[in-house]
């Protein structure tokens, strides 16, 4: 991981970056896939209306506060001065009322990246990211009977609904600020599949996975990893019994598999509170959570943004 900051325009006061990002990697399964995790993220190093109060005590603000693990996959939350704008490799990225941002870099996103933040008085603070390089699990299964390959044509018009259902429970773009709270894991149990693997049947390469998995048996509870509005609770041809929790700035949890759902969509959820149970609905190879993160379409690994394990 390499990290530098440049300030363009002498007339910033700023000496140094408040800035806060820890890489720890652990290997948990039998995927044997490279993780990160966000390890010593606590409460106070994330953006929170506790620290806007201390930067309006303080005559000269961090330009950038940046959170994360800096992988690809990873979520990062950020906040700068209020009314200053923010640019990702020159596309502008939307910031809250606070001044509080998320960005998002996907499974194979490119390693180098420049976010530039602008003050109302015109001065430049560029942040250069470099991510971290992934390696992900590749499995070849071969000799599949091919009915278990490709689904049937009978459900095709199925799951092409299911797929614009979810884009829509995915579409909203709340003010919410819960991402910037710390996030808890869903379920308890042992992590049995990481995002990024990918299986390859018969020579055909499948969608990744976008998950991480949390093997529980049937009827363990799931509960809200953060606050959020559920904008989904249906069953889907893949996924089964799936929910998905409007975080707010285009944050999206999406729970699959779902043995019970005991939430109705426009809930609004607290952190804690319990949203259903673990099954083993829809193409599933028994009980587990699969818990996935989107930034909008983006999907992004749940533990570049989760603490430890969830046990
Ligand atoms: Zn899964």
């Amino acid at each position: 991981m390499k990290f530098s900051l440049n300030t363009r325009n002498s007339t910033t006061h700023f000496t140094s970056v408040l800035a806060a990002f820890v890489i720890g990697s652990f290997s948990i399964n039998a995927y044997a896939a490279k993780v990160y995790s966000t390890g010593a993220f606590s409460d106070s190093s994330l953006p929170s209306s506790k620290m806007d109060t201390k930067h309006s005590d303080d005559k000269q603000p961090s330009p950038l506060v940046l959170n994360g693990v800096f992988t690809q996959g990873a979520l990062l939350r950020g906040e700068v001065p209020k009314n200053a704008t923010v640019t990702l490799n020159d596309s502008a990225v939307s910031t809250n009322r606070d001044g509080k941002f998320v960005i998002g870099f996907d499974r194979t996103a490119p390693l180098e990246h420049t976010l530039t933040v602008t003050l109302a008085d015109g001065s430049e603070t560029v942040r250069h990211i470099t991510l971290e390089k992934r390696e992900y699990n590749i499995q070849r299964i071969d000799g599949l009977e091919q009915k278990m390959v490709t689904p049937p044509a009978s459900v095709t018009q199925r799951i092409k609904q299911d797929n614009i259902n979810v884009a829509k429970a995915r579409s909203t773009n709340s003010d919410l600020d819960a991402l910037f709270t710390r996030f808890t894991w869903p379920a308890k149990g042992p992590i049995t599949g990481v995002y990024g693997s990918q299986r390859v049947l018969n020579g055909v390469p499948k969608w990744p996975h976008y998950g991480v998995d949390v093997g529980a048996p049937t009827g363990t509870p799931v509960y809200a990893p953060v606050d959020g509005i559920v904008t989904m609770a249906e069953d889907l041809y893949y996924s089964g019994n799936t929910l998905i929790l409007d975080h707010g700035m285009r944050v999206f949890s999406t729970f699959l598999h779902l043995n019970s759902m005991t939430v109705n969509v426009g809930d609004r959820v607290k952190k804690g509170e319990q949203i259903g149970t673990i099954g083993e609905t829809g193409r599933a190879t028994g009980p587990h959570l699969d818990w996935r993160i989107n930034l909008g379409k983006m999907r992004l690994d749940p533990q570049t943004i989760v603490t430890g394990t969830p046990q």
